[in-house]
């Protein structure tokens, strides 16, 4: 039996009739830019992460580089972000004129090392990007606690965990901004591109306001050179019916991963990851000798939404074995993500510490397989996968 990586049409479909009805109501209404259902949906994201203000941006990308802008990050800043991330994080920062400055990231949450931070700060560092990666938060006391320590600003990366918690704080809501995506594969997934920044902040929720919409305001008056950073009516529109279900769609992915963790470990050559060894490569790697196979862990003080479930796949070659094992049943799997920012081409020019000392992002890129999570999957989908793996390590 085939089992998609990601089955968009199961989430979307039974909403079929709702979301029509969204439709024709956003065509009659004739407005199709910012207006109530813009107004409403970020009201709703706001109650919903636990946020101050939200607004909506084009994409994640963008919000990421409103953020930015709104920190007034430009040419002669450096930002510190993980190299093991999706490139729009990078991307981002270099676009606003800035340099990435790539540390590395923790084995076991595959959140930001901030040991690898500090030992890349210089006085030009301006901010800090840690990234929530396959919907658990990175370790946001010691972030904020660096932050803090050295001036810098925050801009959470929070694309991959929307609805995600840090020892009971939102994600997004930590930082002096959070930045979200609805990209169809992320947690709330849209029907095309969308994203969305957050902060606590009265001031800079002004400045993204106006950043959005070309630094405009009142109308016609520049003060500052923004663009168009604007989220479709209709997007917002119909994101609000999926938002009223995303406790639901949560709640599946965390019993299917719950049922992989239970199921998986086991097999031979299972091995959890163990909160013990956060940000501790030598300690994990200890425990994880001889491991064929590394299960996920969700920190106890985490609300974990698992956008991904990511395994380990030690040893020269497992990763990629792992791989074509679960195509050739027809199980969809994908790297996330195969080659670090460190070693990205468009970055080989950034100054030697941008790109130096990333090891355990190295090690991940040649590690990692994601395989099929999303809140639709039906019992027997989940037994597939769970004996294809097991095939594999028998
Ligand atoms: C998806 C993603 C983004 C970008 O979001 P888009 O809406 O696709 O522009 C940024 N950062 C991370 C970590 C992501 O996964």
């Amino acid at each position: 039996m085939p089992v998609p990586l990601l089955d968009v049409n199961a989430q979307n479909l039974p909403l079929e009739a709702e979301l029509k009805a969204v439709f024709d109501s956003v065509l009659r209404s004739g407005r199709f830019i910012l207006g109530e259902e813009v107004e409403a949906f970020e009201r709703e994201c706001a109650a919903a992460l636990g946020a101050k203000h939200a607004i909506s941006i084009s994409s994640g990308t963008d919000a990421l580089i409103v953020a930015l802008m709104a920190l007034d990050i430009g040419p002669g800043d450096e930002v510190l972000c993980p190299s093991f991330t999706f490139f729009a994080t990078a991307g981002s920062i270099a676009r606003t004129g800035a340099t990435p400055v790539f540390c590395d990231v923790c084995p076991v949450c595959f959140g930001l090392d901030i040991d690898s931070a500090k030992a890349k700060l210089t006085p030009r560092t301006k901010a800090i990007v840690p990234v929530h990666l396959y919907g658990q938060s990175a370790d946001m006391d010691s972030v904020m606690a660096f932050a803090k320590e050295h001036g810098l600003k925050v801009v959470e990366d929070v694309a991959q965990s929307f609805g995600a918690t840090y020892k009971g704080r939102g994600c997004g809501t930590i930082g002096e901004l959070g930045c979200f995506s609805f990209f169809p594969s992320k947690n709330l997934g849209g029907f095309g591109d969308g994203g969305l920044v957050t902060t606590e902040d009265d001031a800079l929720a002004e400045k993204v306001l106006r950043l959005r919409n070309h630094g405009m305001h009142p109308r016609y008056y520049h003060s500052m050179v923004g663009g168009n950073f604007r989220m479709d009516a209709l997007q917002c529109a119909l994101l609000r019916v999926k938002l009223r279900h995303i406790k639901d769609y949560e709640a599946g992915r965390s019993r299917n991963a719950n049922y992989y963790l239970s199921r998986i470990s086991e097999l031979p050559g299972v091995v959890q990851a163990s909160e013990a060894d956060c940000c501790c490569p030598a300690g994990q790697a200890a425990r994880l000798a001889g491991a064929r196979l590394v299960l996920p862990v969700a920190y106890r003080h985490n609300g974990h939404v698992w956008n991904q479930f990511t395994l380990r796949v030690p040893g020269e070659g497992r990763r990629d074995a792992l791989k074509a094992h679960l195509t050739a049943l027809g199980i969809g799997c994908e790297i996330y993500y195969p080659v670090p920012m460190h070693r990205q081409e468009c970055f080989a020019k950034l100054p030697a510490h941008s790109l130096s000392d990333c090891p355990v992002s190295d090690l991940l890129a040649s590690e990692v397989l994601s395989i099929p999570v999303f809140a639709e999957l039906r019992q027997e989908q989940l037994d597939e996968v769970a004996g294809a793996l097991a095939s594999f390590l028998s």
